[in-house]
C-alpha cells in the first residue's frame, strides 16, 4: 500500500477539527506522569477544554473543545509535556504498566525516556507517521499484541525479541542495545518505505528491515523459537502488591474519560501515576495506609477498583455530539445499558435480531459501541461490536 497524503493524527499542536470543537492529543510516553503533570492536564481540560482528559488506546490523554490552543500549548510544555514541536506526533510509545513493580521479566520503563530522546534527537525522524507505535513489553504479553510497528519484548532478564509490524523478528538484543536497535529500526523504516504510514504497509516490510538490520549489525543473535503474540486486556485493577512490598492501584475509568476534578486528587497523592493502553491508570508506590486512604475517596468519585465492575467491559468511540459521523449519542447508550443492569459478563451471544433499539440491547463479555462501521477505538482483543446503523443497533458477538 502506498499513500500519497500525511497522516492526519492530531497533536498539540495540530489539532483535529472535531464536531464538538478542536481536539488536542498529548502523547505521554510509557504512559508515564509526574503529579505535577497530572495537575497540569486537569487544570487545562478545566480552564481551556470541557473539564474532561480522555484517554486514549495509546496510552496518551485527549483534550477536547480546546478553547485557546496557544494557552494550552504553553501550559503543557511548561509542564514538559510538549518536549518537542518538530516531534511531538511521533513520540507515541507504550510500555508494559507494571513493569518493574509486580511480574514481568524485565524493567522497562527505564528504557522509554532513553527511547523517547533517541526519536527526538534524530531529525529525519520527524518524518515518521504519526500512527507509528513503539512497544515496550517486559515479557508477560499484555503490550507486544496492541499492534506496534517497532517493538521488544524480553523473554528473560537482559534479552529482547525485536518485535517487527507486531510480529517476532527472530533478532534477539541485549536491553543494553534495546534502544539502539529499535531508533536503527525507525531508521530503516524510513528508508524502505514509499509513503506508507506503517510497517505493515510495506511489502515484505518486516523480512526487508530485518535483513537490513543485521547485515549492519552481525553479532545479533536470532532465535528459532518465536514470541508468540495475542492481543489481550490485560487491564490492572485494584490492589496489587509491588515487589517492594508498596503498593499498586490499578483503576478502571468510565470510557476512559477522567474529569478534572478526579484527576486532580489522583494528582494530590503525589505518586507516580502511569495511563495505560487500556484507557486506564495505575497509582504506584504507595504504603498501605495511603492506598487504603485512595480507595476509600476515589471510588465513591467513580475511579473503578472493583475488577468485576461493567464498566470494565465496555468501550466506545466518541460518537456525537463529538463525532459529526456518528448516527447517535453511543456514550449516552452505553451509560445507560451499563447502569440499568444490561451489559452482563456472561450469556448466550444477543443476536437474533438484525437491528436492535438501544434501550433493548443485553450484551455480554467485552463490548465495543460504535456510531457508525468505522469502529474507531476498537480494543484489539475479541469484542462484541455493538455497531449503530440507520436503523438501530446491530450485534456482531465475538467471535
Ligand atoms: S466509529 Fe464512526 S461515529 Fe465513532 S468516532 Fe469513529 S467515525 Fe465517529
Amino acid at each position: 500500500m502506498t499513500r500519497t497524503n500525511p497522516d492526519s493524527c492530531p497533536g498539540v499542536l495540530r489539532l483535529h477539527d472535531a464536531a464538538d470543537g478542536p481536539l488536542a492529543r498529548i502523547r505521554v510516553p510509557g504512559g508515564q506522569l509526574t503529579p505535577p503533570q497530572l495537575q497540569a492536564l486537569a487544570d487545562a481540560a478545566r480552564d481551556v477544554g470541557d473539564g474532561n482528559i480522555e484517554l486514549t488506546s495509546r496510552g496518551n490523554a485527549q483534550l477536547r473543545q480546546v478553547r485557546d490552543a496557544a494557552a494550552l500549548q504553553e501550559r503543557l510544555a511548561a509542564a514538559g509535556l510538549l518536549p518537542s514541536a518538530t516531534h511531538e506526533r511521533i513520540r507515541n510509545i507504550i510500555a508494559s504498566p507494571l513493569a518493574g513493580r509486580v511480574g514481568g521479566w524485565a524493567d522497562v520503563h527505564p528504557l522509554v525516556p532513553a527511547l523517547d530522546t533517541g526519536l527526538q534527537g534524530a531529525a529525519e525522524l520527524a518524518g515518521l507517521s504519526g500512527r507509528v507505535l513503539f512497544t515496550l513489553d517486559d515479557g508477560r504479553g499484555d503490550v507486544s499484541g496492541l499492534g506496534g510497528d517497532i517493538g521488544v519484548h524480553a523473554v528473560d532478564g537482559d534479552t529482547f525479541a525485536l518485535l517487527l509490524a507486531g510480529a517476532d523478528s527472530g533478532v534477539r538484543v541485549s536491553a543494553a542495545e534495546a534502544v539502539d536497535l529499535m531508533l536503527a529500526a525507525a531508521h530503516g523504516f524510513l528508508d524502505l518505505r514509499e509513503g506508507q504510514w506503517r510497517l505493515h504497509e510495506i511489502p515484505d516490510g518486516s523480512a526487508r528491515l530485518t535483513d537490513r538490520l543485521l547485515t549492519a549489525r552481525p553479532h545479533l543473535a536470532t532465535a528459532d523459537e518465536v514470541v508468540e503474540v495475542t492481543a489481550r486486556q490485560d487491564i490492572p485493577i485494584g490492589w496489587l502488591t509491588q515487589a517492594d512490598d508498596l503498593v499498586a492501584l490499578g483503576a478502571g475509568v468510565r470510557l476512559g474519560s477522567l474529569p478534572a476534578r478526579t484527576a486532580e486528587f489522583v494528582a494530590a497523592v503525589e505518586r507516580p501515576i502511569l495511563l495505560t493502553p487500556w484507557r486506564s491508570l495505575v497509582l504506584t508506590d504507595m504504603d498501605e495506609w495511603t492506598a487504603e486512604q485512595v480507595v476509600r475517596v476515589l471510588a465513591p468519585m467513580g475511579l473503578i477498583f472493583d475488577a468485576n465492575s461493567p464498566w470494565l467491559l465496555v468501550s466506545a468511540c466518541a460518537g456525537q455530539p463529538g463525532c459529526g459521523k456518528s448516527l447517535t449519542d453511543v456514550r449516552a447508550d452505553v451509560t445507560a445499558a451499563v447502569e440499568s443492569g444490561r451489559v452482563i459478563p456472561t450469556a448466550t451471544p444477543q443476536s437474533t435480531r438484525t437491528t436492535l433499539g438501544a434501550q433493548d440491547i443485553v450484551a455480554a463479555g467485552r463490548q465495543h459501541w460504535s456510531g457508525c462501521e468505522r469502529h474507531c477505538g476498537r480494543p484489539r482483543a475479541a469484542v462484541t461490536d455493538i455497531t449503530a446503523t440507520p436503523d438501530g443497533y446491530r450485534l456482531d458477538p465475538a467471535d
